[in-house]
């Protein structure tokens, strides 16, 4: 019984009003991509205020990254006006959680003020710890601690709780130990870390019920958005406070629950129905983001995994263009493509924020911004660094710009402990102020302090081997290529090693940009003009235009629209990618093939999927084959796009590297894999559980049916 005449209900379907409406009790909206899920969030907030249900304090709303959470009160704002800027609580888990034990801070014994630690401080903490307890780091390092105690955290288990057998896999038996001593040292330091942020509100709310109430009696209504990513200790946290009220709105699609890895639990999706008997589940089925092939390829795609929830997806849109699949020569060759497909959709008018490219992993994005750099296209990275901006790309370009330009203070000042050789503030100090008296450049103050007796005798041996290192490494620059110096260098100074012996989740991808840096150097004469380029592409997205592309990694894309999505590197070994298999066989591969779900539904107007028959895999050229999610695409809603016409004559001549490449057989571009998957998607596009119908007809509506299959996971 809603007046009328609110108008912000106009925009809403019939299935999302009962939805917003649906003020009390506990509400589940599970449904796909484009469905309109943060919209009836959006709307729900607008109406809850509106009907003076609630004041905007009074309501909290958990959105999954900061950006998304600036979205939302701008899109509430469009709907009811500024009142919107009074939710006070609207944020993400983090921002929420950090709130709240501010105000409560010392009875978790910390102060108001406590710092919240990034991953570096926490790993310097954690090495504190393990030497304190005598543990030797090299066999049991800091990293897998670190990713021990995260993995507990995530699941909202305190040192007390842990479970026996797993406090034993590490350092002997020391693991629970090992945490315990870290959760005090944090207190000491008046810090948190991440995941403190609400383990710590669970233990305050826990430990003092009367500040729970406080809690529960203040947020009146609650609402989630991508709910299919939260972890166990997000949904305890969330199932305290709502447990008086029941008022839970949580909105999520199974289908996109792509944080596995990181500890997310689809299965609290199941929970949700068990804890909050009698919620009411709404599923929206109308998409409203996509044209027809786009989203037939999606829940094509999406119907080959067996862990679902299922659900139908339909649109009333025309049917659109169909997914393009382009083979390229290699990842340069695509990056190329992409490039020039990007500038032609410029300069037919597409506007260039209206254009995403969805990678798989970071280190994919060097080449595409290379290229786009080149040819003058504006993109911003979201969710994370640029590729020359990122820690480890900055060290190995340090260690390269000392050896090509020994004056270079800022460079030699980033590296000259790192790894660590004992080289630490006492001895910078003194090379700072020799090189201020003697107005010397650092290295030359060096030079000259090895030879007094002013630094004692580890330090001033460890920084005499790095001087003649420096010095081999110049002279080697001579002689041989810059990739094969740079490679040299990082293996010689032990930067490669330190990435090695790191046993943390993001060391892997460290070693693949660096080898990407390396691979990547190969293209320039010398060192001096690739460190000139790298500076030109670092420059290049200085001047503000606002008009830029983005570029991220799907895992960033997650409720994004884009008018134009570029999918790179759709390849077996990258996508799905290898290690996901490895690590964790069938839940790795529906995990990844949601992913490539993710991705596709981003696209409002055109996806566009790529692959290379020729990358760099770990330093060596690879003949990939493509992904296996090219053959899980309907042929009907797939066009295959021929490579350009040059492509095995002229068009590489004078590219000398490629006659160094791998064998590669054939002069055209298609590879046995590709015929494999062009076959094999002839053979089983018929038999499957998707009709498209009427597609010509723009009336009648295109119903596309994924398989309403129970869930593996033993759903009822
Ligand atoms: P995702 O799962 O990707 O997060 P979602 O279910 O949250 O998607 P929204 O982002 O809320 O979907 O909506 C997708 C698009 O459809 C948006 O552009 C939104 O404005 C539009 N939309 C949603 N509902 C309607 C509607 N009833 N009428 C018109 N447009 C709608
Ligand atoms: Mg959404």
């Amino acid at each position: 019984a809603v007046a009328p005449q609110s108008p912000y209900l106009s925009g809403l379907n019939p299935e999302q009003r009962a939805a917003v409406e649906a003020t009390e009790g506990p509400v589940l909206v599970l449904a796909g991509a484009g469905t309109g899920k943060t919209r009836v969030l959006t709307t729900r907030i607008a109406h809850l205020i509106a009907t003076g249900k609630a004041r905007p304090f009074d309501i909290l709303a958990v959105t999954f990254t900061n950006k998304a959470a600036r979205e939302m009160r701008e899109r509430v704002a469009s709907l009811i006006g500024p009142v919107a800027e009074g939710m006070q609580w609207l944020g993400t888990f983090h921002s929420i959680g950090t709130k709240i034990l501010r105000r409560h801070a010392e009875l978790v014994g910390l102060r108001s003020d406590f710092t919240i630690l990034g991953t570096d401080d926490q790993l310097r903490l954690m090495k504190q710890v393990l030497e304190a307890e005598g543990i030797d780091e090299k066999r049991w390092p800091a990293r897998q601690l670190a990713s021990l105690i995260d993995g507990w955290k995530n699941r909202g288990l305190g040192p007390a709780q842990i479970p026996g057998g797993e406090a034993g896999a590490f350092a002997n038996g020391k693991g629970g130990k090992l945490y315990t001593a870290y959760q005090d040292r944090l207190k000491v330091l008046n810090a948190a870390d991440f995941g403190d942020l609400l383990l710590e509100c669970l233990r305050l709310w826990r430990e003092h019920p009367d500040i729970l109430q406080q809690y529960q009696d203040r947020f009146r209504y609650m609402l989630v958005d991508e709910y299919q990513d939260t972890n166990v200790a997000q949904y305890l946290w969330l199932r305290l406070l709502a447990q008086a009220r029941k008022n839970l709105c949580c909105v999520g699609d199974d289908d996109q629950s792509i944080y596995g890895w990181r500890g997310a639990e689809v299965d609290n999706i199941l929970r949700f129905e068990h804890d909050f008997p009698g919620a009411t589940v709404v599923r929206l089925e109308r998409n409203y983001r996509s044209t027809g092939h786009i989203l037939a390829a999606a829940s094509f795609l999406i119907a080959k995994n067996q862990g679902r929830l299922g659900k139908t997806l339909r649109t009333e849109d025309e049917p659109g263009e169909k997914v393009t699949i382009t083979g390229a020569w290699d990842s340069e060759d695509e990056a190329r493509l992409i490039g020039e497909e990007i500038e032609a959709l410029h300069s037919k008018r597409h506007p260039l924020s209206e254009i995403a490219i969805l990678v798989r992993i970071s280190a994919q994005m060097r080449e595409i911004e290379d290229r786009l750099a080149n040819v003058g296209v504006p993109y911003r990275v979201i969710g994370g660094l640029r590729f020359y901006e990122r820690a480890e790309i900055r060290d190995a370009l340090a260690y390269l710009r000392v050896v090509n330009q020994p004056a270079d203070d800022l460079a030699f000042e980033r590296i000259v402990n790192v790894p660590k050789r004992g080289l630490g503030d006492a001895t910078i100090q003194v090379l700072h102020n020799h090189a201020r008296a003697a107005r010397v450049p650092l290295t030359e103050a060096a030079r000259f302090i090895v030879e007094t007796d002013e630094l004692k005798p580890k330090p001033r041996g460890a920084l005499r081997d790095l001087l003649i290192s420096f010095g081999r490494w110049a002279k080697l620059s001579e002689t041989m290529t810059q990739s094969e110096v740079a490679q040299i260098v990082l293996e010689e100074s032990g930067y490669t090693d330190m990435w090695q012996k790191d046993k943390s989740a993001d060391a892997a991808g460290r070693l693949e940009n660096l080898k990407e840096l390396v691979r990547s150097m190969e293209e320039f004469p010398d060192l001096q003009s690739f460190l000139e380029h790298v500076s030109l592409v670092m420059e290049a997205n200085e001047t503000d235009t606002t008009e830029r592309v983005s570029l991220m990694t799907l895992h960033a894309a997650k409720g994004l629209e884009f008018n134009t999505v570029f999918l790179p590197g759709w390849e077996e070994g990258l996508f799905p990618n290898q290690r996901a298999l490895d690590e964790s066989g069938r839940a790795g591969l529906e995990e990844e093939r949601r992913l490539a779900h993710v991705g596709l539904t981003r696209a409002r107007r055109m996806a566009k999927i790529y692959f290379a028959s020729n990358r760099r895999i770990h330093g060596l050229w690879n003949s990939t084959v493509p992904s296996r999610f090219v053959d899980d695409l309907p042929e009907a809603s797939v066009e295959i796009v021929e490579a350009p016409a040059n492509f095995s004559q002229g068009g590489f001549g004078g590219g000398s590297r490629f006659d160094r490449m791998a064998p590669f057989s054939g002069s055209s571009y298609q590879t046995p894999g590709w015929q494999r998957a062009q076959a094999h998607r002839a053979n089983t596009a018929s038999g499957s559980g998707y009709s498209a119908r009427g597609s010509g007809d723009r009336r009648s509506p295109m119903l596309i049916e994924g398989e309403l299959v129970a869930k593996s996971t033993g759903a009822a």
